[in-house]
């Protein structure tokens, strides 16, 4: 970012890092000795935007084994590889309530609840394309890679550590294996995700991994699309309800963007076109969050306003000049500024419909100040045209960049232009 100006974020997380850095409150996890004996003081920050801008405060290029926040990129892989519904045939969508490491399987199925706890993360290693054992993770490690935009290290010690400390996760597998949930052999499967959880991350790269999801699966950085729109979509739901364990409710509550943590202390966070976030603080509460990165977000989701159930604001879409008539001409005009979004239709619609109801037979339809048209305001739009036309009605379509927005209709560059030819007819 130009240097007179700084980067403002930068200065926020640098504030709140300073703020929150003394906050010990909260034990490493206990699960395996590198965990237990990790630097409590590390603490990092990071925020990038889908232009690929990274601010970053703290600890953010340290390395941590990226434990449960792989479940949601392994989740995306499985999805991309089978879609949605062969994948929820064998793993559900429901928060558990449960800790991550609960055998909470739905009764007459055997179906775990959802893919962000443990029990669903082996059925989704399971359900990733490839041979064995060792494609499988490699796909998932390249993956992980791809979204982060850089090469990622592997942990062995973590990694011999987890098979060491494996024996509840493989009486899941094996318990999902025995009731048909699990559609591969346990050992490969223990394989596959102990593998995925010693991926070594940094603060910055959960923010990139982040901004890939919510750019719909395009690497702000490399510009490579990792996988599509709709997986991404998938993948930040199931975040948002099942992606902080047991506090998952609350988390939607206070701080309201889909989220995964792990018992590193890592956690990743995202909003669809606004942002991906890392956070990385070894100390969790008692839920297995981390205690300084949930603080975080909470700051950082009241101050700049982040909960995705926000009511948007900017570019609301209004109609304007709705009652211009050109009677000489038998036209009405019609202007719309805005977004064409799915909840500006109505009001479109009804200023055309009063048109209608006069004796005009031209719309003149001003969309030059029309700022972004989404495909159901596009398709309810043309249908709306299609039908004036059937009934004799005239449709000029004012916009001055030309961009094509419905078809059919004479299209004009000013309301001037629009006049003319409403006068030459
Ligand atoms: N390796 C850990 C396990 O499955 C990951 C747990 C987590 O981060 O939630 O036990």
């Amino acid at each position: 970012m130009a240097s007179l100006i700084g980067d403002p974020i930068e200065r926020e997380l640098v504030t709140l890092h300073e703020r929150l850095k003394h906050d010990y409150r909260g034990e490493t996890s206990a699960s395996i000795p590198t965990l237990e004996h990790a630097d409590h003081r590390l603490f990092g920050l990071a925020v990038c935007t889908p232009d690929g801008y990274v601010s970053a405060a703290g600890d953010a290029d340290v390395e941590f084994s990226v434990q449960s926040i792989s479940k949601a990129f392994t989740y995306a892989l499985a999805l991309s590889d089978r879609g949605l519904e062969s994948v929820h045939e064998h793993v559900g969508a429901e928060p558990s309530g449960e800790a991550f490491s609960a055998i909470s399987l739905e009764e007459e199925t055997g179906r775990p609840d959802n893919p962000m706890i443990n029990a669903g993360a082996l059925v989704t290693c399971a359900l990733v394309s490839g041979a064995d054992a060792h494609e499988k993770y490699e796909r998932i490690h390249a993956l992980m890679e791809a979204c982060a935009g850089r090469s990622l290290g592997f942990d062995e010690t973590v990694y011999e550590e987890e098979q060491g400390a494996s024996d509840r996760n493989r009486a899941l597998a094996h318990f999902m294996r025995s009731a048909g949930s699990l559609t591969d052999e346990v050992d490969p499967t223990m394989e596959v995700y102990l593998k995925q959880c010693s991926v070594l991350v940094s603060t910055r790269d959960l923010a990139v991994m982040g901004a890939t999801l919510a750019t719909g699966g395009v690497n702000p950085l490399t510009g490579d699309r990792v996988f599509s729109g709709t997986v991404a979509r998938h993948v930040l739901t199931v975040m948002a309800t099942c992606g902080m364990y047991d506090y998952s409710g609350e988390w939607l509550l206070t701080v309201g963007t889909p989220a995964k943590s792990g018992v590193s202390g890592g956690l990743i966070t995202a909003s669809p076109g606004q942002f991906g976030m890392g956070l990385f603080s070894p100390k969790l509460d008692a839920r297995g969050n981390s205690v300084r990165a949930v603080a975080a977000s909470q700051d950082l989701a009241d101050r700049y306003e982040l909960h995705a159930l926000t009511l948007p604001g900017g570019n609301l879409p209004v109609v304007r000049e709705s009652e211009e008539r050109w009677p000489e001409y038998g036209a009405g005009v019609v202007a719309v500024q805005g977004d064409l979004v799915f909840a500006s239709m109505r009001g479109v619609l009804s200023a055309i419909e009063a048109v209608l109801e006069s004796s005009d037979r031209v719309l003149v339809l001003d969309l030059d100040r029309v700022t972004r048209v989404h495909q159901v305001g596009e398709r309810i739009l043309q249908g709306a045209i299609d039908r004036l036309e059937e009934h004799d009605h005239e449709v000029v379509i004012v916009d001055g960049a030309r961009r094509g927005i419905v078809s059919g209709a004479v299209e004009v560059e000013s309301l001037d232009e629009a006049r003319e030819w409403c006068a030459a007819r």
